[in-house]
Protein backbone atom coordinates (compact mmCIF):
# COMPACT_ATOMS: atom_id res chain seq x y z
CA UNK A 1 0.00 0.00 0.00
CA UNK A 2 1.58 3.51 -1.12
CA UNK A 3 2.47 5.60 1.61
CA UNK A 4 -0.16 8.57 2.04
CA UNK A 5 2.08 12.00 1.14
CA UNK A 6 2.77 14.00 4.62
CA UNK A 7 -0.38 16.38 5.28
CA UNK A 8 0.03 19.86 6.15
CA UNK A 9 -2.25 19.78 8.98
CA UNK A 10 -3.59 16.70 11.09
CA UNK A 11 -6.49 16.49 13.93
CA UNK A 12 -4.40 14.78 15.94
CA UNK A 13 -7.53 13.64 17.82
CA UNK A 14 -9.04 12.50 14.31
CA UNK A 15 -5.66 10.83 13.72
CA UNK A 16 -5.24 8.48 16.99
CA UNK A 17 -8.80 7.19 16.19
CA UNK A 18 -8.49 6.23 12.72
CA UNK A 19 -4.97 4.23 13.60
CA UNK A 20 -2.97 7.11 11.54
CA UNK A 21 0.74 7.49 10.35
CA UNK A 22 2.87 10.14 9.24
CA UNK A 23 5.70 9.59 7.12
CA UNK A 24 7.23 11.14 4.88
CA UNK A 25 10.19 13.92 4.77
CA UNK A 26 9.96 17.95 5.77
CA UNK A 27 12.08 20.35 4.31
CA UNK A 28 13.60 22.51 7.66
CA UNK A 29 12.92 25.62 5.92
CA UNK A 30 8.98 24.84 7.04
CA UNK A 31 10.68 25.24 10.88
CA UNK A 32 11.10 29.06 11.21
CA UNK A 33 11.65 28.83 15.02
CA UNK A 34 15.10 25.83 14.56
CA UNK A 35 16.08 27.71 11.39
CA UNK A 36 16.56 30.92 13.43
CA UNK A 37 18.98 28.75 15.61
CA UNK A 38 20.59 26.39 13.50
CA UNK A 39 23.22 27.79 10.44
CA UNK A 40 22.57 26.01 7.40
CA UNK A 41 20.34 26.72 5.30
CA UNK A 42 18.16 23.77 3.78
CA UNK A 43 17.89 20.34 5.21
CA UNK A 44 14.73 17.61 5.72
CA UNK A 45 13.52 15.88 8.54
CA UNK A 46 12.39 12.45 8.12
CA UNK A 47 9.35 11.61 9.94
CA UNK A 48 7.76 8.19 11.03
CA UNK A 49 5.12 8.51 13.31
CA UNK A 50 2.16 6.41 14.09
CA UNK A 51 -0.99 7.57 15.92
CA UNK A 52 -3.75 5.28 18.40
CA UNK A 53 -5.12 4.18 21.65
CA UNK A 54 -3.09 2.58 24.19
CA UNK A 55 -4.42 -0.38 26.21
CA UNK A 56 -5.73 2.02 28.61
CA UNK A 57 -7.42 4.32 25.42
CA UNK A 58 -5.00 6.76 25.80
CA UNK A 59 -4.65 8.35 22.15
CA UNK A 60 -0.98 8.58 21.63
CA UNK A 61 1.63 9.63 18.52
CA UNK A 62 4.45 7.84 18.96
CA UNK A 63 7.38 7.56 16.63
CA UNK A 64 10.64 9.23 15.72
CA UNK A 65 12.06 11.98 13.82
CA UNK A 66 15.75 12.17 12.29
CA UNK A 67 17.68 15.08 11.07
CA UNK A 68 20.76 16.77 11.03
CA UNK A 69 21.38 20.25 12.15
CA UNK A 70 24.48 22.66 11.87
CA UNK A 71 24.51 24.66 15.43
CA UNK A 72 27.74 26.75 16.63
CA UNK A 73 29.85 24.79 19.84
CA UNK A 74 30.29 27.43 22.56
CA UNK A 75 33.39 26.30 23.22
CA UNK A 76 35.19 26.89 19.94
CA UNK A 77 32.39 28.71 18.05
CA UNK A 78 33.49 26.51 15.33
CA UNK A 79 30.45 24.57 13.31
CA UNK A 80 29.37 21.77 14.99
CA UNK A 81 27.15 19.26 13.12
CA UNK A 82 24.80 17.83 15.45
CA UNK A 83 22.07 14.48 14.56
CA UNK A 84 18.96 14.45 15.98
CA UNK A 85 17.29 11.15 16.43
CA UNK A 86 14.19 11.62 18.60
CA UNK A 87 11.85 9.27 20.42
CA UNK A 88 8.25 10.86 19.89
CA UNK A 89 6.41 9.42 22.84
CA UNK A 90 2.93 11.87 22.98
CA UNK A 91 -0.30 11.41 24.76
CA UNK A 92 -3.16 13.52 23.56
CA UNK A 93 -4.64 16.03 26.19
CA UNK A 94 -7.41 18.34 26.07
CA UNK A 95 -6.43 20.55 29.07
CA UNK A 96 -2.94 21.36 31.07
CA UNK A 97 -4.57 19.61 33.83
CA UNK A 98 -4.82 16.33 32.05
CA UNK A 99 -1.08 16.24 31.76
CA UNK A 100 -0.73 15.61 35.20
CA UNK A 101 -2.60 12.19 34.96
CA UNK A 102 -0.58 10.89 32.17
CA UNK A 103 2.12 7.66 32.71
CA UNK A 104 5.76 9.30 32.71
CA UNK A 105 6.69 7.88 29.62
CA UNK A 106 4.02 9.88 27.50
CA UNK A 107 4.80 13.21 26.81
CA UNK A 108 1.73 15.35 26.78
CA UNK A 109 0.66 17.18 23.30
CA UNK A 110 -1.95 19.73 24.53
CA UNK A 111 -4.53 19.64 20.61
CA UNK A 112 -8.17 21.08 20.68
CA UNK A 113 -10.72 18.66 20.62
CA UNK A 114 -12.23 19.90 17.02
CA UNK A 115 -8.85 21.58 15.78
CA UNK A 116 -6.15 20.84 13.20
CA UNK A 117 -2.88 21.24 14.16
CA UNK A 118 0.22 21.94 11.74
CA UNK A 119 2.44 19.28 11.62
CA UNK A 120 5.16 21.18 11.21
CA UNK A 121 4.64 23.18 14.36
CA UNK A 122 4.34 19.28 16.39
CA UNK A 123 7.44 18.71 14.25
CA UNK A 124 9.34 21.88 15.50
CA UNK A 125 8.29 21.45 19.09
CA UNK A 126 9.69 18.19 19.09
CA UNK A 127 13.57 19.32 17.77
CA UNK A 128 13.21 22.24 19.71
CA UNK A 129 13.03 20.42 22.66
CA UNK A 130 15.44 18.18 21.64
CA UNK A 131 19.07 20.68 21.42
CA UNK A 132 21.31 20.80 23.76
CA UNK A 133 20.94 23.85 26.13
CA UNK A 134 24.96 24.12 25.61
CA UNK A 135 26.31 22.78 22.04
CA UNK A 136 29.90 21.46 22.35
CA UNK A 137 31.90 19.22 20.31
CA UNK A 138 32.25 15.92 22.20
CA UNK A 139 35.82 15.62 21.64
CA UNK A 140 37.85 19.09 22.71
CA UNK A 141 40.43 18.01 20.19
CA UNK A 142 37.80 18.95 17.58
CA UNK A 143 37.55 22.40 19.08
CA UNK A 144 41.29 22.96 19.08
CA UNK A 145 41.11 21.92 15.21
CA UNK A 146 38.77 25.09 15.33
CA UNK A 147 41.24 26.93 17.18
CA UNK A 148 40.10 26.58 20.35
CA UNK A 149 43.23 26.89 22.83
CA UNK A 150 45.74 27.04 20.31
CA UNK A 151 48.30 30.06 21.78
CA UNK A 152 48.19 33.43 20.50
CA UNK A 153 51.28 33.49 17.96
CA UNK A 154 52.62 36.66 19.26
CA UNK A 155 52.45 34.76 22.50
CA UNK A 156 54.27 32.06 21.46
CA UNK A 157 57.45 34.25 19.94
CA UNK A 158 57.83 35.66 23.30
CA UNK A 159 57.93 32.74 25.39
CA UNK A 160 60.83 31.41 22.53
CA UNK A 161 63.03 34.46 22.80
CA UNK A 162 64.63 33.81 26.26
CA UNK A 163 65.28 30.34 24.63
CA UNK A 164 66.84 32.13 21.77
CA UNK A 165 68.80 34.24 24.18
CA UNK A 166 70.12 31.20 26.26
CA UNK A 167 71.51 29.65 23.04
CA UNK A 168 73.22 32.40 21.81
CA UNK A 169 74.97 32.84 25.51
CA UNK A 170 76.09 29.20 25.81
CA UNK A 171 78.83 29.01 23.51
CA UNK A 172 80.28 32.21 25.31
CA UNK A 173 79.77 30.81 28.98
CA UNK A 174 81.21 27.59 27.19
CA UNK A 175 84.65 29.18 25.81
CA UNK A 176 84.68 31.44 29.32
CA UNK A 177 85.01 28.11 31.33
ZN1 LIG B 1 34.14 23.11 19.60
Amino acid sequence: MPTPPLPARINPWQLAAEDGRLTGDLALDNLPRLMAIVNQAGGVVSIDLAAGKDAQGLPFIVGRLQTEVELTCQRCLGPLQWPLDVAVRLALVHAEAEADRLPDDYEPLLAPADGAMAVADLVEDELLLALPQIPRHADQRECEAHGYGAPDPAFIAEQRRPFKLLASLLPDSKRSS
